[in-house]
């Protein structure tokens, strides 16, 4: 069933708690109804969204009908002695998912735990996290073109999964699907993956029993390595990571390891090196800055924060300017995994 709402309040639907508001918010479980709400508005300008979790809103007015998913229905459409296919509705909040997963002795998603936003931006994000991308699960998505109103049902081959990005990233189709349900396929067999440093330091510190080690054991590692690291949501308006870490080629990577030794850097592939993006910022002495209502988070330099009552545009100023730092001092230049919203 669908459901409107005019002149609506996007403040609790963005993480990052900027105030704005748009001419009309509609909700929607399944294909028809989007279809509906197409043929309702049609002309109109759609931005589809999930928790607001990766959105930064430039203006406080959105001429826009914004789309939100609310189906959570969850459906296992395959099964072998190794592995589940689950197909779940797109507007399920992520964490819930992952923990209900576990809970039913289905895994993969464990290091994602605690990530915020819904099952739907799983699948346009690659949302990653601990060595572990969503991407890598999911075998399928059904999703309504906004521009035909014609379903699509994606396979892998078809979704270009790469580091924080997608075939819903590729720029002309951002913001022109609504997604209606992502299949996942599962492990009945819980193998961790402890390839992060941070993990395997908390694995050891608590004393646990790598042959004991259960997937409830590791998401609740997880969670307590992003509570130490990243801003709470409600606490603290943010998006989790604001900029990607920079991937650069290996002899661009040399001349900038010759003159900063100490760069947090990780293999790629053969011919390309992953930057930690972080500690760039925070080489440059951004960490813990403010600037008016918003600053970089003491804890943790790849997070924006406001801290109460910025607007999309302040936080925008901020990113040009740590932009324009790392670009002057390494000859990088960041690009913001938030997505902005004029
Ligand atoms: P961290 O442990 O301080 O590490 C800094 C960076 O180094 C990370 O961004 C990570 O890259 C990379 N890294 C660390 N160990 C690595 C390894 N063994 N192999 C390859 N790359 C490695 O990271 P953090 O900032 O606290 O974040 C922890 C994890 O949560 C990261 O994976 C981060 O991406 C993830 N996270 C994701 C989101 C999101 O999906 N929006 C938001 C917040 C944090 P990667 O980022 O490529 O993993």
């Amino acid at each position: 069933m669908v459901q409107y709402f005019s002149n609506y309040s996007l403040l609790p639907h963005n993480t990052f708690g900027i105030a704005a508001q748009t001419s009309i918010y509609a909700t929607y479980e399944t294909h028809e109804d989007v279809s509906e709400i197409l043929s309702k508005y049609a002309g109109a300008k759609f931005l589809p969204i999930g928790m607001g979790s990766n959105l930064l809103f430039l203006s406080p007015v959105l001429d826009r009908v914004v789309l939100r998913c609310q189906n959570h229905e969850a459906t296992v459409v395959q099964s072998t002695e190794e592995e589940v296919f689950l197909r779940v509705g797109a507007g399920w909040k992520w964490d819930e998912f992952v923990s209900y997963t576990l809970h039913k002795g289905w895994y993969g998603l464990e290091n994602l735990s605690y990530i915020p936003g819904e099952t739907g931006a799983s699948a346009v994000q690659n949302v990653g996290a601990f060595g572990v991308e969503a991407g890598q699960l999911i075998t399928a998505v059904e999703a309504v073109d906004l521009r035909t109103g014609a379903l699509r049902v994606f396979d892998q081959s078809d979704l270009a999964y790469a580091y924080r990005h997608s075939f819903f990233k590729q720029p002309n189709e951002q913001f022109a699907w609504s997604i209606i349900s992502v299949t996942y396929r599962l492990s009945l067999h819980f193998r961790p993956n402890l390839s992060y440093r941070a993990v395997r330091d908390e694995v050891l510190h608590r004393g646990c029993d790598m042959a004991a080690l259960t997937a409830l054991d590791l998401r609740e590692i997880i969670i307590a390595i992003r509570r130490s690291k990243l801003p709470e949501i409600g606490d603290l308006g943010s998006a989790g990571s604001f900029f990607k870490n920079p991937i650069i080629s290996l002899d661009f990577f040399q001349e900038i390891k010759s003159h900063y030794p100490d760069v947090v850097s990780f293999p790629e592939d053969e011919q390309h090196v992953k930057l930690s993006a972080g500690w760039l910022i925070d080489s440059l002495g951004w960490r813990g800055k403010r600037m008016g209502n918003v600053g970089v988070y003491d804890k943790q330099a790849l997070v924006i924060v406001n801290y109460g009552g910025a607007s999309g545009r302040d936080v925008r100023i901020l990113c040009e300017a740590i932009r324009r730092d790392v670009k002057e001092a390494y000859g990088i230049e960041l690009q913001p995994e938030v997505n902005f919203i004029e």
